[in-house]
């Protein structure tokens, strides 16, 4: 099958061209992002690959529909980006990879944690100068501390199973209770638990209409003094200005995130010889105690292995007219 590949890059192509080394399918490359502004370069491909940034909305999917598109292949877990009613009024079939590694999430989650709460970031650029001060490197144990997992799905039960190995008190929250993480020694949160427990909050919940800004200003308020959060999940979880005043009044002693709410602007491209014209971004990345990362939690081989196989896979299926394993539909 013919397939347009949005938003690829250099690092992947090897990844995908691997999985399609029977030569399967006819992969053609692109580095733009979906939208309304390029869905014409995807006329007369059978198959759509997209990635978390492209912009799958109800006219995109309108014009892929017109362009001959009947597949729109995820090449992430997250679908939040994907109007999946218009898809399903317009008979576009829409798979996502549902697992891949949750490892490479959470343990990359407690790289941040690891690195924000010990100041490895400064330390790091400290010694390149000479500066082998240790003002202002003062973190704490995660031993015994209290760890809230916000979403114990596969990525927050792996997350919350590398804590109890630290040594830390487990407490999650999620509408839909897990035997999973109850048998690996986490608890369940009672209403305020979150807020006024946690040492460290991390969110591995799903992008949706009740968890948008699920960290907010009033969260912040009634959440304990200097603890720490991070955010390997979706950026708009997060109310990004409300976090930048708890920064501010040293409500909240550190942030560590590989998601931002408007990172489909900056991310996954070097920027380094332009400005920078969001300035939340700027006053984020300028506090000590912020480590911002680009969407790069799920980046070890293993994942991108399984996400490049899994895709192709299901792009065979289509094709073949099998059931489609990794569909996801409007519920
Ligand atoms: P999952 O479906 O296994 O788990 C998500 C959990 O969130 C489920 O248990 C669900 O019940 C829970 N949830 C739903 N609504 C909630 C709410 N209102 N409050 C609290 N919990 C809620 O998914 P997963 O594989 O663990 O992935 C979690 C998220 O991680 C994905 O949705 C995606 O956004 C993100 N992710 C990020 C990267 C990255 O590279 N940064 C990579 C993969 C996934």
């Amino acid at each position: 099958m013919e397939v347009a590949i949005f938003s690829s890059t250099p690092y992947e192509r090897k990844f995908l061209d691997e999985a399609n080394k029977a030569g399967h399918h006819k992969l053609r490359y692109l580095d733009v992002q979906l939208g309304p502004d390029t869905v014409g370069l995807a006329a007369g491909f059978g198959a759509v690959c997209i990635f978390v940034n492209d912009k799958a909305d109800a006219p995109t999917l309108e014009a892929l529909h017109r362009g001959g598109t009947r597949l729109l292949a995820l090449r992430c877990t997250g679908f939040n980006n994907v109007d999946l009613e218009a898809a399903a009024r317009l008979g576009i079939k829409v798979v996502r990879v549902v697992t891949y590694s949750p490892n490479s999430v959470a343990e990359f989650a407690v790289a941040l944690l690891l690195a924000i709460n010990r100041k490895v970031h400064r330390a790091y650029n400290r010694t390149r100068d000479s500066n082998f001060s240790l003002d202002g490197l003062i973190g704490f144990d995660l031993f015994g501390k209290t760890v809230a997992v916000v979403g114990t799905g596969k990525i927050g039960c792996v997350f919350a199973q590398i804590m109890i190995g630290f040594g830390c008190d487990v407490i999650g929250y999620d509408p839909y209770h897990s035997a999973e993480f109850e048998a690996l020694g986490g608890r369940y949160a009672k209403p305020g638990e979150i807020g006024s427990k946690a040492d460290i909050v991390s969110l591995h919940c799903p992008l949706t209409p009740e968890t948008h800004h699920i960290i907010n200003a009033d969260m912040l308020r009634r959440s304990k003094p200097g603890a720490l959060l991070i955010n390997t999940s979706r950026g708009a979880l997060i109310d990004t200005e409300a976090v930048i005043e708890a920064l501010k009044s040293g409500q909240l002693g550190g942030l560590a995130i590989d998601v931002y709410e408007q990172e489909s602007s900056l991310f996954f491209r070097d920027l380094s010889n332009e400005i920078i014209q969001d300035d939340v971004m700027q006053r984020l990345v300028s506090f000590p105690n912020v480590i911002v990362t680009g969407h790069q939690a799920y980046l070890t081989r293993e994942a991108l292995t399984t996400i490049c196989e899994t895709t192709l896979q299901s792009v065979t299926a289509f094709e073949k007219n099998e059931p489609l394993e990794n569909e996801v539909k409007a519920s």
